[in-house]
């Protein structure tokens, strides 16, 4: 009753053709916690005890549609004729080489490949074959930890393995208020110096997610409480800092302000930063705040004269300069400039006698700084200045 209809019937058509192939097929994951929670997700992940890739291109020969497949990882996405996207893998044992490091994978079977998950919750599969459509398998309780609103972890080493689950196990407690087990918090804390090994971009997937989640002042919370602040960054954010990011990414989802902001009072805060600025537009906004770091220390007396300095740095610069700061005149400076509105235009300097060149956005820039001052007002006023200053 939760799957709309054609979902429903397309997945009873995908088991009556894995029943063909003598194969076992299983939706997994999200969905299946999911659905035991009654919480609506249509995204359908599917495993199969076979290869993945080749049913899918079966699936698209029966039925239509498009498939997109990864050798490597022996996984697809099905795109069917109605757009609904199903991703299909093979069943797979995962072992690490080292800890932190991204798993080998073999095929394998349906237990193992829920042993490699995460928690006992998102580790159910609902088998959709036609003759056992509807089992669950539930090897790990996932069900009672539903229940008993846990997050647990499947086996001791799951954190060391892979720290990032040290992330998903806050995210995911925050969005189903539940709690991670006593066993499952002290090997988060145990294994938390491991996130030092991740590389920036899959922590910066993670943190991703969470701040998508929303609840970020509670999840910057519990991570502090599990040390992953200390680890990462060598302290606790403060208060002030916690109010401080959370104006940013109320303005910017972006989890790189996390990392920004709670190092940015640090006597090396650059360095620190600049592993987790992976963009060009994030490099440059620490290029940009160092550059304003430097003229906080010359008197900006007048709005006029921030422009004067700051009129080529982009909104969102200035903005998180402003948060970081808590600099009141740049506050009043941003939101005047997004509201100045241009009273003079290139006609006007020309039909003054004025030849276009370089001298043009010069004289528009004064006229702005002016306006911000409230110096000139009016179009009249703009046009006087002009006259009596560049005759
Ligand atoms: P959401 O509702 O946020 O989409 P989800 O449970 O579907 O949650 P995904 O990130 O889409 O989460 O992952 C799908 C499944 O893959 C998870 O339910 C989990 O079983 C497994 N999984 C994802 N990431 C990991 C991980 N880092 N370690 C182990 N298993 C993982």
């Amino acid at each position: 009753s939760q799957l709309s209809k054609d979902i429903y019937k397309l997945l009873i058509e995908i088991g009556t053709i894995a029943d063909s192939q003598g194969v076992k097929i299983y939706l997994i994951g999200g969905i299946v916690r999911d659905f035991i929670l009654n919480r609506a997700n249509e995204d359908i992940d599917l495993v199969i005890e076979g290869d993945g890739i080749a049913f899918a291109n079966l699936l698209s020969e029966r039925l239509g549609g498009q498939v997109k497949s990864h050798e490597k990882f022996g996984t697809a996405t099905w795109k069917t004729t109605e757009n609904v996207k199903i991703d299909i893998v093979t069943c797979r044992t995962e072992y690490y080489d080292a800890p932190a490091a991204l798993p080998n994978v073999r095929a394998s079977n349906i237990r193992e490949d829920l042993r490699r998950r995460d928690f006992t919750i998102n580790a159910m599969a609902l088998q959709i074959n036609k003759s056992h459509f509807g089992t669950l398998l539930d090897f790990f309780q996932g069900q009672d930890d539903i229940e008993q609103k846990n997050i647990r972890i499947l086996h001791t080493l799951s954190f060391i393995e892979d720290p990032t689950r040290i992330i998903r196990a806050v995210r995911f407690a925050l969005r189903f208020h539940y709690q991670l087990t006593e066993q499952t918090f002290t090997l988060a804390i145990d294994a938390v110096a491991m996130l030092k090994q991740v590389s920036a971009k899959r922590l910066l997937r993670e943190f991703e997610l969470l701040v998508k989640e929303g609840s970020i002042i509670e999840a910057i919370k519990m991570l502090d409480e599990i040390g992953v602040w200390t680890t990462l960054l060598g302290h606790s954010p403060t208060e002030e800092e916690i109010i401080k990011v959370n104006a940013i990414l109320n303005e910017i989802q972006d989890p790189f302000f996390l990392f920004l902001t709670f190092a940015y009072h640090q006597k090396d805060w650059k360095r620190k930063v600049k592993f987790f600025a992976l963009t060009a537009r994030q490099n440059q906004i620490i290029q940009q705040l160092e550059i304003l770091d430097e003229h906080q220390k010359e008197q900006l007396t007048t709005i006029g004269s921030i422009h004067q300095q700051f009129y080529n740095y982009t909104e969102e610069t200035i903005f998180i300069y402003t948060v970081l700061t808590k600099n009141e005149m740049l506050h009043t400076y941003l939101a005047k400039r997004k509201n100045v509105k241009a009273l003079l235009s290139g006609r006007d300097l020309i039909d003054r006698g004025i030849k276009p060149g370089p001298v043009f956005s010069n004289i528009l820039h004064q006229l702005t700084c002016l306006q911000l001052d409230d110096q000139i007002k009016t179009k009249g006023e703009a046009i006087t200045w002009l006259e009596t200053n560049f005759k």
